[in-house]
């Protein structure tokens, strides 16, 4: 048993994964993964590069370069991650809803998940983190000591997704198109063969739906003070 557990966090999008992530690591003192970051940022990767979403290949291939020569990093700071490509801050404009969709699409190709696989296990290996995605409890960390799936009804989610972008001032949508954002990355996540979108057999559901933020904190660092002990 690692002397600290991996705690794993998946669920769909916009269920709140990755304020409840953030708390628990600043609250446990543990590392915070977002891998969902890491497909955003190659999706905005081959966004620039020319690279169709749907050339799973050529994107693997320009993922493994960028991380053999150091172009690509990802550091975790206080609020949140910081992602450097070729030297330029891209932590925001990884968060657009185009790039969204984008990170939807090549995390369909199994090569593309490959190159992500063996930094997202290696970061993990010896516990003391949370790591947040949709495959966490499934495929990358399998032995995590802690499983969580968050979700949330879909109209919940879209809110509270409108409402960020919203408090960010960036609001270039409608509630009705964040609903319909949502519920197609679902349906794509859900629907590929590889990694699917789905909860582990040993993870705990929680349904954040009609919880508040703290209260959804509260319950999961009860779960999981209770399941390291176990
Ligand atoms: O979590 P986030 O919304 O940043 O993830 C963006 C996209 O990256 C997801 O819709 C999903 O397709 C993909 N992803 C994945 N596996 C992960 C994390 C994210 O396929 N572990």
């Amino acid at each position: 048993m690692r002397s600290k557990p991996i705690i794993a966090i998946d669920g769909p999008a916009g269920a709140g994964k990755s304020s409840v992530a953030r708390e628990l690591a600043r609250v446990l003192g543990f590392a915070l993964v977002d891998t969902g970051a890491m497909y955003r940022t190659l999706a905005l990767a081959a966004h620039e590069a020319g690279i169709a979403f749907t050339d799973g290949d050529a994107i693997a291939d320009l993922g493994a370069k960028l991380l053999a020569d150091g172009s690509l990093s990802f550091t975790h700071v206080g609020s949140g991650i910081r992602v450097l490509l070729r030297g330029e801050d891209v932590s925001k404009r990884i968060r657009t809803p185009e790039v969204a969709l984008g990170a939807s699409t090549v995390s369909k190709f199994p090569p593309v998940r490959n190159v992500l696989l063996g930094l997202q296990r290696k970061v993990a290996e010896n516990g003391g983190v949370v790591l947040e995605g949709r495959d966490i409890g499934t495929v990358v960390c399998p032995d995590a000591e802690v499983k969580f799936f968050l979700t949330a009804r879909p109209e919940i989610r879209a809110q509270r997704r409108f409402e960020e972008l919203q408090e960010k001032g960036e609001v270039k949508t409608s509630l009705a198109q964040t609903l319909q954002e949502v519920i197609a990355r679902d349906e794509q996540d859900k629907n590929r063969p590889v990694a699917p979108l789905r909860p582990a057999d040993d993870a705990v559901i929680i349904d954040s739906s009609d919880w508040s933020l703290d209260e959804t904190i509260a319950r999961m660092l009860d779960i999981a003070g209770r399941a390291h002990k176990a």
